[in-house]
C-alpha cells in the first residue's frame, strides 16, 4: 500500500498525529528532500516528523539509486508508525531515550564493491533496527525472495517483524504476561545462536506446521513473536483500509478480537480471490491455525492493555 497515496485518498490515515490533532504544524523538513515527506511536526524543536526523526543512518547519498531506496524505505517506515500510532504504541526515539527506537539503513558489498562490509543482517538490538538499503530494489528482494524460500518479503513486513523485538521487552512488562509468552511460544532462554544455526541448515521448501505462521517463526520463539507480531499489524492495518475503502464494515479496534479475526478471513480470502483474477500471487499466501490464532489474541490483549492506559 502506498502511503503518499493513502494521504490523499485515506481520511487521516496519511496525517501525522500533529495534523490529526490541529496543531499548529511544521512541514517535515524532508519534505524537498529525497523522500519527499508528507509528514509534518508540531513541535518548534523538532525539524522532522516522527517517522524521520528514528532514521540515524541512511545509505550515500551521492549514488542516485541511494536517493531512491532511501525513498521506498521511508515510505514503508511512515506506514509502519501509522499503525503504531493507530494502536497507541509508545513511541521514543533514540534521541529521547538510550535504546530508544532508530533505524539504519546500510549497504554492503553485494549492491556496493566500495563498502567493506560483506553482508548487512536485516536485524534489531536494543532498539536499533538495521536494514539492507537494497531490500528497496525490486531485483534484490526477487532473489532474496528465491534464496530464502519465502513467498512474502517486503520491506514493510521487515520494519513490522523487527519493530516486534523492540516491543517484545515493552509490551511483556512482568512476570504474569512472561509466563503467558512461553506458555504459547516457548522458552525465549534457548539459546539463540544454536536455534538459528539448526533453521539455516534445514530444507527451506514447502513447510507445513499448524504451529507457526511461517515457517522462520519455527526457528525460535523470539523470532515466532516477531513474525506473529508483523502479522498482527498486517492484519489492523490492512482491515483498517478495507474498512476505509468500503470493503469492509469492520473496525479493528472497535470490534472485539473474534470478530474482525473472522473478519480477516474473509477479507483475506476477497485479496487472494482479486490477486488471482489478475493472474498475481496471493497477497496473504498464510493459513491462521487456532494456535497462530491465540498467539495474536495474546498480542491483541497486551496492546490494548497499553491502549486503554493511555
Ligand atoms: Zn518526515
Ligand atoms: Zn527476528
Amino acid at each position: 500500500m502506498d502511503n503518499q497515496f493513502i494521504a490523499h485518498t485515506k481520511p487521516l490515515a496519511g496525517e501525522s498525529p500533529a495534523q490529526k490533532n490541529n496543531m499548529l504544524l511544521h512541514p517535515c523538513s524532508n519534505r524537498y528532500s529525497a523522500i519527499k515527506c508528507n509528514w509534518s511536526t508540531s513541535s518548534s524543536d523538532d525539524t522532522q516528523c516522527i517517522s524521520c526523526k528514528s532514521t540515524r543512518m541512511i545509505p550515500d547519498q551521492n549514488d542516485p539509486k541511494n536517493a531512491h531506496r532511501w525513498m521506498v524505505l521511508e515510505r514503508a517506515k511512515r506506514q509502519l508508525f501509522m499503525t503504531l500510532l493507530s494502536l497507541k504504541l509508545p513511541i521514543e526515539d533514540f534521541h529521547q531515550t538510550p535504546g530508544g527506537l532508530a533505524f539504519e539503513f546500510l549497504e554492503d558489498k553485494r549492491s556496493n564493491p566500495n563498502i567493506m562490509l560483506d553482508h548487512v543482517l536485516t536485524g534489531h538490538s536494543n532498539g536499533t533496527i538495521t536494514l539492507n538499503a537494497a531490500e528497496a530494489d525490486e531485483g534484490f528482494l526477487h532473489v532474496m525472495k528465491e534464496q530464502m524460500g519465502e513467498t512474502y518479503r517486503t520491506i514493510l513486513g521487515h520494519f513490522r517483524h523487527e519493530v516486534g523485538h523492540y516491543y517484545w521487552g515493552i509490551v511483556i512488562n512482568d512476570d504474569y504476561k512472561l509466563s503467558q509468552f512461553r506458555e504459547l511460544f516457548g522458552d525465549e532462554r534457548q539459546d539463540y545462536g544454536e536455534a538459528l544455526e539448526r533453521y539455516y541448515n534445514q530444507p527451506k521448501r514447502n513447510f507445513k506446521s499448524s504451529q507457526f505462521i511461517t515457517q522462520y517463526a519455527s526457528s525460535h520463539p523470539l523470532e515466532d513473536w516477531a513474525e506473529s507480531w508483523a502479522h498482527y499489524l498486517h492484519i489492523v492495518d490492512t482491515l483498517e483500509t478495507a474498512v476505509s475503502y468500503g470493503l469492509s464494515a469492520y473496525e479493528p479496534k472497535i470490534n472485539d478480537f473474534d470478530n474482525w479475526y473472522s473478519e480477516w478471513a474473509r477479507v483475506a480470502q476477497t485479496m487472494n480471490a482479486l490477486n488471482r483474477s489478475m493472474g498475481l500471487s496471493d497477497a496473504y499466501p498464510f493459513i491462521l491455525t487456532e494456535i497462530v490464532r491465540a498467539k495474536l489474541h495474546f498480542i491483541d490483549y497486551l496492546i490494548d492493555g497499553f491502549a486503554k492506559k493511555g
